[in-house]
């Protein structure tokens, strides 16, 4: 009897443990216009010694600029200035670990990212591989981590990609471009200073605000949909709403959109993106097209599965005056067109999302090509 009890017992807890995912979230945030001049007093207790330095990776748009003279470095901490100009990639990761590898006698105390979605990506993406065996390509997938990573922190100069609080590093491979979805990716710790968004060229600010705006429509609109991703996803979208149609006082404005990327990061946490988070996968491989106007690229065409949403984008794209380039797949050899697609044609979970279980009966390659061929 008693051991009846055990077993059926194991198997309601096996059971429920594939059932659920149980999903870490960002411990600390920090939130407010100048709160980044808190960062100092953050880092403190984290300082292991005066040997274990700190590591800054800062964009490089603000080399010279008055963000840079305020981080807070102390000690051996260093500042790396990187491009943002290229998405991240697993050897520019492996590269920089090395670096820092060589450079300190001890280990980091903490890596700190300050940038858009690139550099929140490569912060994330060092700090587990300062403590995990290279390459950081082995890495890519769902759960490949073994140790956890250093301490990391995320401040968003850029608001949109929902980063700043996912549970993943997006890294352009030698074979794929694919997060490092891990226990271990999330921020220990992150800055939302809406005054550091201060300075993002008009056209940049949409494509990664409407990153947030699609996130919010692929995950609502998605067969995954559940109330925690409903929750979260039906606020960002109100968010984005205000920030993208309605004429909002500047600094309303930023304060806005920073919190729209972090509930439609939040949203997909639950759930999954879509049609045009998978098209913008393949575009970015083959093309090199950046996540933001990638995105917008590929949304723009998706009417006949996002209806309601495109109609939105196109307003917004209307008000703020954004002309998006055209042809861009109309020089692709064939070989890289069919990379294209099977690229896209990869993510399965987010066409299952999208389309549902029979999604490949939808999305054939052919629909893809013909979808690809109107960009
Ligand atoms: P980005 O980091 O590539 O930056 C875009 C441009 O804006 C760059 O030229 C940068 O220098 C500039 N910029 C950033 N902040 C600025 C500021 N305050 N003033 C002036 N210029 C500024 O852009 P993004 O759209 O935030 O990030 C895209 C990246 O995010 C892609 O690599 C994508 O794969 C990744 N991403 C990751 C996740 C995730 O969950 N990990 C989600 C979505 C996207
Ligand atoms: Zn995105």
């Amino acid at each position: 009897m008693q051991l009846k009890k055990e077993t059926s017992l194991k198997n309601q807890i096996k059971d429920n443990l594939s059932k659920y995912r149980n999903f870490p979230m960002v411990p600390r945030v920090i939130y407010g216009p100048g709160s980044f001049g808190q960062l100092g007093e953050i880092l403190m207790p984290h300082r292991k010694s005066s040997d274990a330095p700190i590591i800054f990776l800062v964009d490089d748009v603000f080399e010279g600029g008055e963000l840079a003279e305020r981080v807070p470095l102390m000690f051996d901490d260093q500042l790396i200035f990187i491009s943002a100009d290229e998405e991240p990639k697993t050897e520019q990761v492996d590269v920089l670990v090395q670096k820092l590898l060589s450079d300190h006698n001890e280990l980091p105390s903490g890596i700190v990212g300050i940038g858009g979605g690139t550099l929140l990506d490569l912060a994330k993406a060092v700090a587990i591989m300062m403590t995990n065996n290279g390459p950081a390509s082995d890495y890519q997938g769902w759960d490949l981590v073994k140790k956890p990573a250093l301490y990391h922190v995320g401040i968003p100069t850029i608001s949109g990609t929902g980063a700043e609080v996912s549970r993943t590093t997006v890294l352009l491979g030698p074979h794929k471009k694919l997060g490092i979805n891990s226990d271990y990716t999330p921020f220990d710790q992150v800055v939302l200073d809406p005054d550091l968004t201060l300075g993002v060229p008009a056209d940049q600010w949409f494509y990664t605000g409407m990153d947030c705006y699609i996130h919010c429509v692929e995950s609502l609109n998605g067969t995954f949909l559940n109330a925690f991703s409903q929750s979260y996803g039906e606020k960002a979208l109100d968010l984005c709403k205000e920030v993208f149609l309605e004429d909002l006082p500047d600094d309303e404005s930023r304060e806005k959109l920073m919190m729209a990327s972090w509930h439609g990061g939040m949203s997909i946490a639950y759930s999954q993106v879509g049609v045009a988070h998978a098209m913008s996968y393949g575009l970015s491989y083959v093309l090199g097209t950046k996540h933001g106007i990638g995105n917008c690229l590929v949304f723009q065409h998706l009417d006949e599965f996002y209806p309601e949403g495109v109609k939105l984008f196109r307003q917004m794209q209307e008000k703020h005056n954004i002309h998006l380039p055209e042809g861009i797949c109309a020089s692709l050899s064939d070989e890289q067109m069919d990379t294209m697609v099977n690229v896209a044609l990869g993510l399965e979970p987010l066409w299952q999302n999208a389309l549902g279980p029979e999604w490949r009966q939808i999305m054939t390659p052919s629909r893809l090509k013909a979808l690809y061929e109107k960009i």
